[in-house]
């Protein structure tokens, strides 16, 4: 114990900890700040129909504008917002400006729906189904035109109380997508017992697909039937190149997200890919 106490206190004092373990604190106390003060912004990705390229769905992306390091990517920020609880409040930010974003669109394209990310920590609040409705009651948003992204390790602990709370947002008409599929160490037990809507085949499957890697290829291909069985819409993410969305629409995926079909932009981009603009209006 005496060496594993002295080994800790070493590692606390090399400088170089001790700089980093400053810096996260002020990023903590940063990331607090960076709410009220509008630091958030969102960016929108495509998703698209594979057999027609029509834009469906667009996925609500959040990046942070840090007054001094520039825009961070969640990667930088959300595990220390989920640390601290502080995702709580960005998660319900994003969900609201990404409902108003949507109605906005559907002025132009009616049928294109939102996709936005929630963390596993709102599947414990008692108030996330009044979280949501508020949402697409203030932006005059319809249920059905939102998805919920849960990934499967949000999903697999999922007690009476969860299943529960999502049963009641997809009788509202929400949707709900389990996201980076393939990536936990669940079993597959538990998709039964999720009420999902749609199914998103983690990238790292999909990135594969172009070294025409047969087992790639064929765990695409067994995800794809397995979500066919339980009613499950496929997506498959990251499609990068087109030897990737060629392997992905033969077996039978029908929407794809990816560099392919559009980087994640600013919602005047994202509008103007929607439909091409109605010159007669
Ligand atoms: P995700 O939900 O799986 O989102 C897809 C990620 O893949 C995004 O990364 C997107 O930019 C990236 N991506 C899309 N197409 C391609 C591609 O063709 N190639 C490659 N290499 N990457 C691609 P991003 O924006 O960095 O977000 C990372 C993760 O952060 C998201 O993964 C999601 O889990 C989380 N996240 C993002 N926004 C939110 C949010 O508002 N709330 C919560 N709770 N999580 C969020
Ligand atoms: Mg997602
Ligand atoms: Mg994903
Ligand atoms: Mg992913």
């Amino acid at each position: 114990a005496a060496k594993a106490a002295g080994k800790s206190a070493y590692r606390v004092c090399t400088p170089r900890l001790r700089e980093s373990a400053v810096s996260r604190a002020e990023l903590i106390a940063d990331l607090r700040r960076a709410v009220d003060e509008g630091q958030l912004l969102i960016e929108f990705q495509p998703i698209v129909d594979l057999a027609t390229g029509t834009v469906k769905s667009a996925e609500a992306l959040v990046r942070w504008r840090h007054p001094r390091l520039g825009v961070l990517p969640p990667a930088r920020f959300l595990p220390l917002a989920e640390e601290t609880g502080l995702i709580l409040a960005i998660d319900r930010w994003v969900l609201g400006q990404a409902c108003r974003a949507a109605a906005t669109w559907r002025q132009r394209a009616p049928e294109v729906t939102v996709a936005v990310n929630i963390a596993a920590a709102h599947l414990r609040r008692p108030d996330l189904v009044a979280t949501v409705t508020e949402a697409l009651e203030a932006a005059g948003l319809p249920p059905d035109a939102l998805t919920l992204e849960l990934t499967e390790s949000a999903l697999i602990d999922g007690s009476e109380t969860v299943l529960e709370r999502l049963a009641q947002l997809r009788e509202l008409g929400v949707r709900i997508a389990i996201d980076d599929f393939g990536t936990g160490y669940s079993s597959l037990s538990y998709l039964h017992r999720i009420p999902a809507t749609e199914l998103k085949i983690d990238r790292s499957f999909v990135a594969r697909l172009d070294a025409e890697d047969s087992r790639a290829y064929a765990t695409v291909e067994m995800v794809n039937r397995l979500a066919g069985a339980f009613d499950l819409m496929v997506v498959a993410e990251g499609v990068e190149t087109g030897a990737q969305h060629a392997a992905v629409a033969a077996i039978g995926c029908v929407q794809g997200q990816g560099w392919r079909y559009g980087r994640p932009t600013a919602l005047p981009d994202l509008l103007a890919t929607l439909t091409p603009i109605d010159v007669a209006r």
